[in-house]
This record gives C-alpha cells, structure tokens and sequence, in this order.
C-alpha cells in the first residue's frame, strides 16, 4: 500500500476479511464501503463509497472526492479502481470484484467494464444517475465487451438513507 492510499480510511482498511467475496458473503466489503461513504458526506462530498477486493483481501477504498480534488471523475468508484491498479500494478482488476453505495454512473461502470473487474456489488439503486439497471444499462449494450456479474440492492435502504439524510441537511 503506498502513496496513492492518501485517501484511505487507515483502520477499517486493515480490517482482515476471511470470507470470499461471492454473493452470499458480502457484507464486511459493502460496510467498509458504506463508512467511505459517510466520511465523505462528513467532507462536504456526495456520500457514497467503493472498495475492490481480490481472494477476500481488500485491494482499495475510495469515498467520492469530486469537491475536494477539482476533479468531476473522482467518484469513488474511479478511486478505488486506480488505487487497485497501483497496488497490483496492473490496469486489469482481473479477478477483483467492486462493492460501492450507489449503482455506478455511466462514467464509472464504463470504467468498471474497461478494468475488467469480476462482480459489482452495489447498495442502492439510482434512477436518476444510473447506468447499469438504469439509464443506458450500459451493460447491455452491443458495445460493451465486458460485463461484470451484477448484483444489485446490498444494505440499499442504509445507503439510500445517508444519501437522503445529506442532500436534506443541504437544502
Ligand atoms: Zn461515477
């Protein structure tokens, strides 16, 4: 783990997960994501939060920093993904699955797609911003050459409540 963690959550990332990462054992990756998610509501930015793991070993968590970095593609989700490339160095998550609070926007399941990461595990569902059951179903389209495994809902009603609970708070 090197230079690029600036944006790690120190303690939670040491948190040692046993478990594999497939569907019916996914709930210590997505808590982890959710506390990137509330640390970034506590910085003034968008509450939702990403983690890739590989063999139960979490790779990179990321919050969303578009405020903090000036920067409209550091959502979480873009974070994590680059993190886990330096740590592995490689540009292909081979193997690697991304858990994340909100379903990706179309910018991030593209790059989701082009990392080649395994499985998506998302929480809550976004009608508005969505890109993977909403909006352009990126995954589906003729033009996407790869597609993770997709698994859509995980712990959706604490991530859509801190989502709800901070665009409340600002209004
Ligand atoms: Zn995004």
């Amino acid at each position: 783990m090197t230079s690029v963690d600036a944006g790690r959550i120190e303690p939670m990332s040491q948190t040692p997960m046993s478990e594999t990462p497939d569907a019916g054992t996914s709930a210590a990756p997505m808590a982890l994501a959710m506390a990137q998610a509330r640390a970034a509501a506590l910085r003034g930015e968008v509450p939702v939060g990403a983690v890739v793991v590989r063999d139960g070993k979490v790779l990179a968590s990321a919050g969303n920093r578009t405020l903090e970095l000036k920067d409209p593609s550091a959502h979480a989700e873009m974070l994590a993904i680059r993190m886990a490339c330096q740590e592995i160095g490689s540009e292909r998550l081979i193997d690697c699955d991304l858990y994340v609070t909100l379903e990706p926007c179309p910018m991030c399941a593209a790059a989701i797609s082009f990392a080649r990461l395994r499985r998506l595990y998302f929480a809550a569902y976004d009608p508005k911003g969505g890109a993977v059951e909403n909006g352009v179903r990126l995954y589906s389209s003729p033009t996407c050459h790869h597609q993770p495994e997709v698994y859509g809902g995980l712990s959706e009603s604490e991530a859509a409540a801190l989502l709800r609970d901070f665009f409340k708070e600002r209004r």
